[in-house]
């Protein structure tokens, strides 16, 4: 067993080293920046990675798409394998969890799987210890563990396991998904393409993210799909077979019948090694970094361990978005190895969809929600537009409804799209507006691009902020 207590003379005479913990987005995204820019600066680095499990850079985006048959394997959402990073210089150590931090001494305490312990010593410390889903107590059985059929959607070993389950001779007959998210979402939707009749709970309206009004346009479009959706409801308990299978799921003295139970409640900031070596947290729960994603004093928090700055009002958020996670970990990689970068805060644009049975549903959203918006403070005036995607006399054309929010002023703060093939990505252009805190007038009169087969000759994210500034004026 090695000790180091701070770095040896021979380790000062190699570089710096760099520790990160976590090797999924973040980290590794942080890893290989800090390793391009001391190259380019002509400064060694030697750069630790350590994982708990035994992998690295997937896609828990793709999951979804895994499960419902599009993904044909797990190594199609591996974006660099470990001999990949092995290979461009990083010392990827698998299999090795990070139990102990100590930031005054610059040094943490990892074990590996066969129970070797071991002290690094770090210049800098990069944490991407990712996110925990949230998991009610009723999903576990005594033990601990899963109640069998009960699962999150979040990892690819989370994956492989819904993959067995749907694919399996004898499948399951009826699921039912615990939360009306993305993840929530797209797990209905890889469920029902899969032949599997679908129940989706949720407490509040599908899509919590949005307003309830456009919510429940994506709800009845799920509906319309063959999604059964209990929207108002909260799961509060299980009810299993004789060898402990799940059975049903209970919900305000309703049961649901369940052979399979998928959860997607969120997520909480995964900060214990953070807190018990007295970092600073914030009211999610996350580490605070600051525009150079920086934590302390050789220390850097990127990705869903952390909570960011909105970049409207400056409000502290925790947007956990793979988005967020590479753009930090690229910011925190370039800064610590002597560069200059900025994470210029968060939006919370993100787009989903619904497809399955026949129903299409796409979903893009930006800025905060309205009700968001009124506890930041000041009044939100809002308009919902119904448009299409592409000149109404084309075949493709679908509805649209675009909700747009801005201040009594005029500037833009958020908007919601929700419509047919085509839609969500349009979020796009309200995201760039926002970003350099654009007015109603100036994205009415955007130069953006024509045709009838994309558009028609205003584009719905056009017309609805033309229509809500007239309405200001
Ligand atoms: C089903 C699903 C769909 C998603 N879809 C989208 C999408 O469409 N768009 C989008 O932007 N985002 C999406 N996300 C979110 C995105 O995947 C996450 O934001 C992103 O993975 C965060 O990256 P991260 O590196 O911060 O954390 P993680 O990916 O959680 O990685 C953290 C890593 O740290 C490791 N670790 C933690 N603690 C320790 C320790 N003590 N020692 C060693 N290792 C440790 C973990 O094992 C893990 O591998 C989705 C997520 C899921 C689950």
């Amino acid at each position: 067993m090695r000790q180091w207590s701070r770095r040896t003379a021979w380790e000062a005479c190699v570089g710096e080293r760099v520790v990160v913990i976590g090797a999924d987005a973040a980290g590794m995204s942080a890893a290989h920046q800090a390793l391009r820019t001391a190259k380019a600066r002509g400064r060694t680095l030697e750069v630790v990675v350590l994982e708990r499990t035994d992998h690295t850079s997937y896609s828990a985006c793709g999951i979804p798409y895994w499960i419902a048959g599009d993904v044909p394997a797990p190594d199609r959402l591996v974006a660099r394998t470990a001999a990949g990073h092995r290979a461009l210089g990083v010392d990827l150590r698998l299999g090795t969890s990070a139990v102990a931090l100590d930031v005054a001494a610059r040094r943490v305490t990892a074990t590996s799987q066969d129970g070797t312990t071991t002290h690094l010593g770090y210049d800098h410390l990069v944490l991407a210890t990712g996110a925990h889903p949230r998991v009610p107590g009723w999903a576990l059985d005594a033990s601990g563990g899963w109640i069998p059929g009960v699962r999150v959607v979040k990892t690819l070993d989370d994956g492989a396991a819904w993959v067995e389950q749907v694919t399996r001779d004898r499948r399951p007959a009826r699921a039912v998904v615990v939360g009306g998210g993305y993840i929530g979402v797209e797990t209905a939707e890889a469920f029902v393409r899969r032949g599997l009749p679908t129940t989706l709970v949720t407490r509040g309206e599908v899509m919590g993210t949005l307003d309830p009004d456009m919510g429940a346009r994506v709800r009845q479009a799920m509906t319309a799909g063959g999604v059964e959706v209990v929207a108002g409801a909260e799961v509060d308990g299980v009810e299993t077979r004789a060898d402990g299978s799940v059975a049903a799921v209970r919900s305000a003295g309703d049961v649901i019948p369940a052979d399979v139970v998928a959860l997607g409640l969120g997520v909480t900031p995964a900060t214990e090694l953070a807190k018990d070596a007295g970092l600073p947290l914030g009211a999610f729960g996350g580490v605070l970094p600051d525009a150079r994603q920086q934590v302390g004093d050789g220390v850097w928090g990127v990705g869903d361990c952390c909570e960011a700055i909105e970049r409207l009002e400056g409000n502290r958020v925790y947007v956990p978005l793979g988005t967020h996670a590479n753009k930090q970990g690229r910011v925190a990689g370039e800064n610590l190895a002597g560069g200059s970068a900025t994470f210029g805060g968060v939006l919370g644009t993100a787009i989903t969809q619904f497809s399955a049975g026949g129903s299409h549903v796409e979903v893009g959203r930006t800025g905060p929600t309205t009700a968001q918006a009124r506890a930041w403070g000041g009044k939100v005036a809002s308009l919902v537009t119904e448009s299409t995607t592409a000149a109404g006399y084309m075949p493709q054309a679908s509805p649209v409804a675009v909700k747009v929010l801005a201040r009594p002023d005029g500037r833009l703060i958020g908007m919601q799209i929700v419509g047919g093939p085509g839609s969500a990505k349009r979020i796009d252009t309200a995201a760039a507006a926002l970003w350099f805190h654009a007015h109603l007038d100036d994205v009415a009169g955007m130069d953006l691009s024509y045709a009838p087969t994309f558009s028609p000759v205003w584009d719905p994210v056009q017309i609805a902020s033309r229509r809500l500034a007239d309405r200001l004026d």
